[in-house]
């Protein structure tokens, strides 16, 4: 990356994807590389060095350096999902290494974790969030390898001193990778803080409008032991985006900023509106003054505090799948970051072992009007019995 790029702001890096034109039609748009192989020279060679698409496709390179770019890195991976990336993490870790991670975080992931992660001979503590001390007492210098973090944390957001908990895990030798997901690197930049790597579910806010499943990961140190084994997991492992997925990512990615200010606004719009409604038991959202996280996010969150709350509805849970069956805006279905708003009732997804309450709503907030979406909200509120 040049000197001009580093010192550019997120919404020009996006917005030009860093500026790259092809140099054989000079178009500012990016072709497509369906081919899967790539030609030898007669001295074996190859041309510009790839092989295989597997291991490296050239639509993958734009997208990536933007990724660096975004979050101050210096290599990225493309995987099929945030899950494979996820995984690939995991994959990375030897047989008897131990983990720290929240007590409450994507259900998927903790799931896996205690699943196929516990066969795979790690082993787990969870812990709160938003509790510092408890995530250094969980440390263990020598045996905690990685510290994973998520923050905002689904579905409570609760937020993560990444600065704090770094500190401690370095000192404790260990790695730390951030799920910056829901904050994207508009609002939180984990390297900067001290992360080693950071994971995007790419399905969500990069691309943005609900029609790519992608995977990111980007690392602060490409020569680290731990970066060699991701990236023999990604080529080896063979999870890898599709070259078409990579292009809708990176057109995607183009209007990343505008779309977070706006999710960010609306958000802001509804929490406030419901914080003391009479119908609401409590909103859950970094940005209100009444969260348990907002002191930490205030400090580590520039520009916004994301698109995703939660709200507790009175009457319990029968009371809140009501609520969210009378939305007509907001649509019921999993999934977060897309152009238009989700509602989810996310203890009958999680199931019976899930820690979340069943009266929490998560909103996945849009980029609609907000006028629009609270009157939604409303109208439900006061039809669902
Ligand atoms: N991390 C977070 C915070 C998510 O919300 C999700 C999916 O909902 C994932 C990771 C997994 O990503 P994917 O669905 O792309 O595999």
């Amino acid at each position: 990356m040049s000197d001009d790029n580093k010192k550019q702001h997120p919404a020009t890096i996006t917005a030009q994807a860093l500026g790259w034109v092809e140099e054989t039609t000079r178009s500012v748009t990016p072709p497509i590389y369906p081919s899967t192989t790539f030609e030898r020279k007669t001295d074996l060679s190859y041309h510009d060095g790839r092989c295989y698409t597997r291991t490296d496709n050239p639509t993958y390179d734009q997208a990536c350096a933007v990724l660096d770019a975004l979050e101050g890195g210096v290599e990225t991976r493309l995987f099929a999902s945030g899950m494979a990336a996820a995984v690939a993490v995991l994959h990375a870790l030897s047989p008897g290494d131990h983990v720290v991670a929240p007590k409450v975080m994507y259900w998927a992931l903790r799931s896996f974790m205690l699943d196929s992660g516990v066969r795979a001979g790690l082993t787990f503590d969870f812990v709160d969030n938003g509790d510092t001390d408890e995530w250094v007492k969980h440390i263990k210098p020598g045996t905690t390898k990685l510290v994973w973090l998520e923050t905002p944390a689904n579905p409570d957001w609760q937020i993560t001193d990444i600065a704090a908990v770094c500190a401690a895990a370095h000192k404790a030798g260990a790695i730390v990778a951030v799920d910056n997901t829901v904050a994207t690197p508009l609002l939180t930049r984990p390297i900067e803080k001290g992360a080693d790597i950071v994971m995007h579910s790419a399905t969500k806010y990069l691309n943005g409008h609900s029609d790519v499943l992608a995977g990111t990961l980007t690392t602060a140190d490409k020569d680290s032991q731990f970066w060699q084994n991701i990236r023999k997991q990604h080529a080896g492992g063979g999870g890898v985006l599709g070259v078409f997925e990579a292009w809708l990512l990176l057109r995607g990615m183009r209007t990343l900023s505008v779309r977070v200010e706006r999710a960010c606004t609306n958000a802001m719009a509804i929490a406030r509106h419901f914080e003391n409604h009479p119908e609401i038991e409590q909103v859950q959202y970094p940005g209100l003054e009444s969260h348990i996280g907002h002191d930490i996010a205030k400090r580590q969150m520039n520009g916004g505090f994301g698109g995703m709350l939660s709200i507790r509805v009175k009457g319990g849970g029968k009371r809140a799948v009501d609520f969210h069956n009378q939305c007509k805006l907001f649509k019921r279905a999993t999934s977060l970051g897309g152009v238009e708003s989700l509602i989810e009732h996310r203890a009958s997804v999680e199931g019976p072992t899930s820690p979340v309450p069943d009266d929490l709503l998560r909103l996945s907030v849009g980029i609609e009007n907000a006028d629009d979406l609270i009157n939604d909200l409303e109208t439900a509120l006061a039809n669902s019995k």
